[in-house]
C-alpha cells in the first residue's frame, strides 16, 4: 500500500514521455527510422530527463509543461518544457497513412478566412519555416478570439508563450533533418506535409 502510494506521487511529479503513436519506421521515406530513432528516443528523452532533474524543489513542482512554458524565465527549465511540449506536439501530429492532404471542417474555414486558401497558407508555412535563422519551429496556432496565426519560434520557444494555443509544429532544428535531407531543410519541409493527420491537428483547436 505505502509503496503504491510513493510510486502514485512519484508519478504525479514526473513528466512523461509521450506515447510515439506510429512505429519507427512507419514515417518512412519522410522521416527515417534513424532519425526517430535519435529525435525521439534520444533528444527528446534527454528533454524529459532534464526537466524531471530541474523542476522538483522550485517554484514550477507540479506544474503542468503548458504552465511552465508559458510563465518561466528564460532558462534551463523554460528550455527543456519548451523542448517537451514542443516535441509532444510534433510527434503527435503524423501519421504513416494520411487520409486527407488538407484539413476539412471548422480548421479549412478559418484558414481560408485568415489567410486565403490552403495552398496561400501552406506557402507562407513554408516560407516561415525555412527563413528561420538557426534553430527554432514553425508555427500555425489559433489565439482566444479564434484567428490563425503562423509564427516563427527561437530554440524552444512556443506560441502558448504568446497566449495562444499550438495546432501545427515544423521542427527546423538540423537534428530533424540532417541525416535525412543534410542541408536541404526546404526540401524536408516540403515532404513533411504527407504525414500530417489533419483531425489531430483540428482538435487541437478544441
Ligand atoms: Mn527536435
Amino acid at each position: 500500500m505505502s509503496t503504491l502510494f510513493t510510486y502514485l506521487i512519484i508519478m504525479s511529479m514526473t513528466y512523461q514521455m509521450p506515447n510515439l503513436p506510429y512505429a519507427t519506421n512507419a514515417l518512412e521515406p519522410v522521416i527515417s527510422q534513424q532519425t526517430i530513432e535519435l529525435h525521439y528516443g534520444k533528444h527528446l528523452q534527454t528533454y524529459v530527463d532534464n526537466l524531471n532533474k530541474m523542476v522538483p524543489g522550485t517554484e514550477f513542482e507540479g506544474k503542468s509543461v503548458e504552465e511552465i512554458v508559458a510563465t518561466a524565465p528564460d532558462g534551463g527549465i523554460f528550455n527543456n518544457a519548451g523542448q517537451v511540449l514542443n516535441h509532444t506536439l510534433y510527434f503527435g501530429q503524423f501519421t504513416p497513412n494520411q487520409i486527407k492532404s488538407e484539413p476539412d471542417g471548422q480548421l479549412a474555414e478559418a484558414i481560408r478566412r485568415d489567410f486565403g486558401s490552403f495552398e496561400n497558407f501552406q506557402k507562407e508555412f513554408n516560407e516561415a519555416s525555412t527563413s528561420l535563422f538557426g534553430s527554432g519551429w514553425s508555427w500555425l496556432s489559433i489565439d482566444n478570439r479564434g484567428k490563425l496565426h503562423i509564427t516563427k519560434e527561437a530554440n524552444r520557444s512556443n506560441p502558448v508563450r504568446s497566449g495562444m494555443t499550438p495546432l501545427l509544429g515544423f521542427d527546423v532544428w538540423e537534428h530533424a533533418y540532417y541525416l535525412d535531407y543534410q542541408n536541404r531543410r526546404a526540401d524536408h519541409i516540403k515532404e513533411l506535409w504527407k504525414i500530417i493527420d489533419w483531425d489531430i491537428v483540428a482538435s487541437r483547436m478544441q
